[in-house]
């Protein structure tokens, strides 16, 4: 590859997508990134085939995706000027965390050079975006799926994956946060309930997938996406 392409913004969420894959250190095909965008499999091969042409992945026979140094590199410029922008939109400007995500990926196109310099400076040096995930690459905490954990453990809320909008005002209305300590008090088939110093907070079990906590005692770590990842309101709503 020689002169480097101009990333689209379609192409960037996909990076985000893939890079988010890469850091979770969950597996790197078109059907994950079809689960976690909620796409169809015709449209991110697609979209796969574009980013491979300009240069951002190689897809080896047995469709498993990597990353180019070109295109990790892209990818985590991006996924880390994301969640910049989302750290500098709750903490400066006032923006709910649960309606930043989409502002972000709408301002993170417009923003000159010089714009982004001042947002870096406003920042500081906060670790993550509102949601949990680092500014700076390479430092995720790990954690497991609250879905996974027993009642009677302490719970503290580390990130919530899945960015959706409508799934973060579910987790908003329910009253769990970023940071939110608590225990988790009860558990069936269908749901998960933590307590806290506000109450407590109920979540489907598709919606605890989503939602990486620290917690001791800990079950184990997961090494496979969940089922439902990316979820329409109709399939966690009540
Ligand atoms: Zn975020």
């Amino acid at each position: 590859m020689t002169a480097k392409p101009h990333t689209t913004d379609a192409e960037e969420e996909y990076l985000q997508t893939l890079f988010w894959l890469f850091e979770a250190g969950l597996p790197m095909t078109g059907a994950n990134v079809a689960r976690a965008m909620q796409l169809s499999a015709p449209t991110v091969s697609e979209m796969m085939g574009r980013l491979e042409r300009d240069g951002y992945i190689s897809r080896a026979a047995d469709k498993m995706i990597s990353f180019t140094e070109f295109g990790r590199t892209e990818a985590e410029q991006i996924v880390s000027r994301h969640r910049m922008i989302e750290r500098f939109l709750t903490d400066t400007v006032g923006v709910p965390w649960d309606e930043v995500h989409e502002e972000a990926e709408k301002l993170e196109h417009a923003m000159t050079p010089r714009f982004e310099a001042y947002v870096r400076s406003a920042v500081g040096d906060a670790a993550t975006c509102p949601h949990g995930h680092p500014i700076q690459v390479g430092r995720r905490v790990e954690g497991v799926p609250l879905a996974d954990c027993a009642i009677g453990a302490q719970v503290r809320v580390l990130r919530f994956e899945n960015e959706a909008e409508d799934l973060l005002h579910y987790l908003k209305d329910v009253g769990l946060h970023v940071g939110l300590k608590g225990e988790l008090a009860a558990r069936d088939a269908d749901t998960v309930t933590v307590t806290h110093s506000k109450g407590s907070s109920t979540v489907t079990m598709s919606v605890a997938e989503t939602v990486t906590v620290t917690a001791d005692p800990s079950p184990p770590p997961r090494t496979a996406l969940p089922e439902q990842l990316v979820l329409a309101r109709h399939r966690y709503g009540r």
